[in-house]
């Protein structure tokens, strides 16, 4: 059975398995892995999901990627350990649905990936009796989904990096609270800094002994259980040879990465790209020129703030194009986003709408569902719906909004529209009074590589 493997969207790596890309997370010439050919899956496989349930579907999915890499049997097990939570799809109005993935044990959509992350990661370190430090810098949840996940794994470090001013408070002591094998930075500066702090030490020659990966969706091992999702959802809500609509809420866009479900055979007609204020895809998908928002702009939606997203090369590349930054010879990076190559932007604009909302529009959205259609829907949700709203999606269409998090995690915001309290579900319960354990550093590269040197 042949592998599948993994080359860099910079080219300049060599071919990977997806436990080395697993396990490596960025390529060596920070390029991000993609698939050498993304594996389809039949239409017959596809119509039979209907009676599966998640985890059935997420092995069926997966296992494509894994082919000789770990046992059927073993990955099973750990597929169904990882996804032993709900994944409700809501009616809104005719044929427009929610799809709630923040049931899981840290209330946001990254547990899906973390959870077998972390699994498939202890997997193939365990078999070869390898330590390795994982690193992750969040802007406001996977740094949580990543401590949980990870937490009390023998022979894991776990170092988080989150922006110190623009986290809420339960999603900062989802990573201060545990202690162990996590350990938490709070950097003086924004989710971009902390993300590329972390890309710059991953090809550090002096910090090679600490086997440094990344739980980031620079890890192609994040994306592939996102893929998953999108799979459960048509099968659930599509008739036969319906095709569907998904509106994702981005920052990221490791969420977008949904693409690889459709490259996989899914019939998926477009994807609604929600972002916030920061507007550097749709203002692209306009101008056909890039350029980041820098520095990013703080929304309520702060999982979002992301004004260069990681997964864009990844989408360029599926596309022809060739998107990356440019570094000087220690690593640092000069330019941010360099276009090297268009890619094709008539498919582009034929497969991806975009729609900037603002933080009043996001607002708003949170009152109206709630008083239209009794929905009550977190900031990055709303801007998911809101984006849908906007996109004049024809009412004959099938679609699906994402809720990327539980209301609860954003108890202020919803407060302040709605003036309700939102229920904390049981994952967040007695949160709010554990103690919290973090360091304030500087956005500084030789400040941080002090810390994960000298880890205690
Ligand atoms: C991370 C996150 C997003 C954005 O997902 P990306 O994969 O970064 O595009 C949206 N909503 C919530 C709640 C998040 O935590």
């Amino acid at each position: 059975m042949p592998k599948i493997l993994f080359r860099s969207t910079n080219n300049k790596a060599e071919l990977v398995s997806f436990k080395e890309a697993l396990l490596k997370g960025q390529a060596p010439d920070y390029g991000l892995y993609m698939p050498v050919k993304i594996p389809k899956l039949s239409k017959g496989i596809i119509n039979s999901m209907k009676d599966m349930n998640y985890d059935e579907i997420a092995f069926t999915v997966m296992k494509e990627f894994l082919k000789g890499e770990i046992p059927d049997d073993e990955f099973k097990s750990i597929v169904k350990e990882a996804y032993n939570f709900n994944v409700p799809l809501e009616k809104v109005r005719d044929k427009v649905y929610i799809m709630r993935l923040d049931e899981g044990p840290t209330a946001a959509f990254k547990d899906f990936a973390a959870r077998l992350m972390a699994r498939l990661m202890h997997y193939f370190a365990s078999k070869e009796n390898k330590k390795l430090t994982v690193l992750v810098a969040t802007s406001g949840d996977t740094g949580g989904a990543v401590a949980a996940a990870f937490y009390g794994l023998k022979n894991m470090e776990v170092v988080v990096l989150f922006p110190e001013k623009e986290v809420t408070g339960r999603q900062r002591k989802q990573m201060t609270t545990l202690g162990k094998n996590i350990k938490a930075l709070a950097v003086k500066g924004k989710f971009d800094d902390c993300q590329a702090l972390v890309k710059r030490a991953f090809n550090d020659k002096e910090l090679s002994g600490l086997n440094l990966t990344s739980a980031n969706s620079i890890n192609f091992g994040r994306l592939l259980p996102q893929a998953v999702y999108y799979f459960y959802a048509y099968s659930k809500l599509a008739e036969a040879n319906e095709k569907i609509i998904f509106s994702v809420p981005s920052g990221n866009f490791g969420n977008l990465m949904g693409v690889i479900a459709r490259e996989m055979g899914l019939p998926v007609e477009k994807f609604i790209v929600a972002v916030n204020e920061n507007s550097e895809f749709p203002d692209f998908l306009e101008s056909g020129s890039y350029k980041p928002v820098a520095p990013s702009r703080k929304c309520s939606s702060n999982a979002m703030d992301v004004g260069h997203p990681s997964n864009l090369a990844r989408l360029i590349d599926l596309y022809g194009g060739w998107l990356y930054d440019e570094r000087d010879g220690s690593g640092e990076v000069i330019e941010q986003g360099v276009l090297k190559k268009k890619p094709d932007m008539k498919k582009l604009r034929q497969d991806f709408v975009s729609v900037s909302i603002s933080n009043e529009e996001a607002n708003e959205t949170i009152k109206n569902t709630y008083e239209k259609y009794k929905l009550l829907l977190e900031p990055h949700g709303a801007v998911g719906f809101a984006a849908l709203e906007k996109a004049k999606i024809s009412k004959d269409e099938l679609v699906v909004c994402l809720e990327t998090a539980d209301p609860a995690k954003f108890p202020d915001e919803i407060k302040k529209v709605l003036n309700i309290e939102p229920k904390v579900p049981k994952s967040l319960a007695g949160l709010d009074s554990k103690e919290e354990k973090f360091e304030v550093i500087s956005n500084s590269y030789e400040e941080f590589k002090k810390k994960i040197k000298n880890k205690d």
